[in-house]
């Protein structure tokens, strides 16, 4: 019965890459978990092993039309966060940012719970400051092939702002680096998953550019335990709060890494640097440290091994290397 539920947690995006680690999480500290999707990107073998659980309930649903669900606390995570997927519609990726943003927004201020929304570094485009600290504004293309994402993003952080100011909503801006680990799509064409099947699989593994681009990756348990902790801090804290990993690195460099961690005989192969591929993203996680106590603890390589593993083990099935 609603009502009765103290900590009833409304996922959107459950199925998706980070959302079905964020449910395990959730079930695992003894939550009930909502976990709404519509299977755009994300599948219910994410969260297979929760189906069957008694505090799990799973519902196919868009964020764009509205829901009417008793819960007690809201993360907002449904959007498709590949280039290659929120490209595919990118009229659908804005609604999904901007509508979808609306209505769990509606919905949060009418249970007045907290709202969690998954934002990106993607809000400072190729950015001027480096490292990103969450005061820079960011440089952002507002018409290029991205911008159905960054746009639709920044937009959702505006919302988030406004329905805090007019309608004293408890909201949590959480800017997400780049994150990586198992249950990223096969094919979403990320570059971490990306090269480390190539690697396995002895294929020329694709540097877009020259290769000298950064990014900072963080592993997906600590992107995670950033969420969940930013959800119950204290009311002041509001964000936008970047969530991520330093440690920066480039393309070249990953793919190096990759090959040699892997034992791969593959070969670095050049290909095209797609329009707007930002040059250098590392987070300043000055805030995160200091509002949420968070810190990333799960170093690049061995965060790299354990999603090589995964990887792995998902290439024994001949289902899975059909479908690449
Ligand atoms: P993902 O594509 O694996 O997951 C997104 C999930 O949202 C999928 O399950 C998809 O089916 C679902 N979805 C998409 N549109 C929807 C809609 N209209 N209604 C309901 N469900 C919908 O991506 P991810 O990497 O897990 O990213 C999760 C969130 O975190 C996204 O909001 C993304 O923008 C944000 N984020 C991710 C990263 C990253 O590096 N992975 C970085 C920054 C921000
Ligand atoms: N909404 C929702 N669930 C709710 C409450 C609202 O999906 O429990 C949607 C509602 O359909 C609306 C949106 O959230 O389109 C924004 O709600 P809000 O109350 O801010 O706006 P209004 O209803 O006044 O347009
Ligand atoms: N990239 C690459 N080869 C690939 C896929 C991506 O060199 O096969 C590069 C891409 O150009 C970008 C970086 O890796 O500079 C990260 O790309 P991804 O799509 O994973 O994330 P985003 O660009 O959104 O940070």
């Amino acid at each position: 019965m609603a009502g009765l539920f103290t900590n009833r947690v409304l996922v959107t995006g459950g199925c998706g890459f980070i959302g079905s680690h964020l449910c395990e999480r959730l079930i695992e500290a003894g939550a009930e978990v909502l976990c709404l999707d519509n299977f755009f990107t994300g599948s219910r073998e994410n969260v297979e092993r929760l189906l069957s659980h008694p505090r799990f309930e799973l519902l196919r649903h868009d964020v764009t039309i509205p829901l009417y669900a008793e819960v007690d606390k809201i993360f907002n995570l449904a959007c498709p966060a590949s280039p290659v997927h929120y490209q595919f519609d990118p009229v659908k990726t804005i609604r999904t940012s901007v509508q979808g943003a609306i209505n769990m927004l509606g919905l949060a201020k009418r249970l007045k719970v907290n709202i969690l929304q998954a934002s990106t570094s993607e809000v400072y485009g190729d950015p001027m400051v480096h490292p990103q600290v969450e005061d820079y504004w960011g440089n952002v293309n507002p018409i290029g092939p991205r911008s159905c994402y960054d746009e639709g993003k920044r937009c959702a952080e505006a919302l988030f702002f406004d329905y805090k100011r007019q309608h004293q909503v408890g909201i949590k801006v959480a800017r997400i680096f780049n994150t990586y680990g198992p249950r990223t799509h096969p094919s979403d064409g990320r570059v971490v998953s990306s090269f480390i099947v190539q690697a396995l699989l002895n294929m020329d593994i694709t540097v877009y550019g020259d290769g000298s681009q950064t990014r900072s990756f963080c592993y997906v348990d600590d992107t995670v335990g950033a969420l969940l902790r930013m959800m119950d801090s204290p009311p002041e804290v509001e964000g936008p709060i970047n969530i991520g990993n330093p440690a920066e690195i480039t393309m070249r460099d990953l793919a190096s890494l990759i090959i040699e961690l892997t034992g791969s005989r593959s070969h670095i192969a050049y290909r095209a640097l797609p329009q707007d591929d930002p040059c250098r993203r590392r987070p300043d996680i000055s805030r995160a440290r200091e509002q949420l106590g968070w810190s990333p603890k799960v170093g690049l390589k061995e965060g790299l091994l354990a999603t090589i593993d995964h990887f792995e083990a998902l290439l024994r099935r001949t289902d899975y290397r059909t479908a690449l």
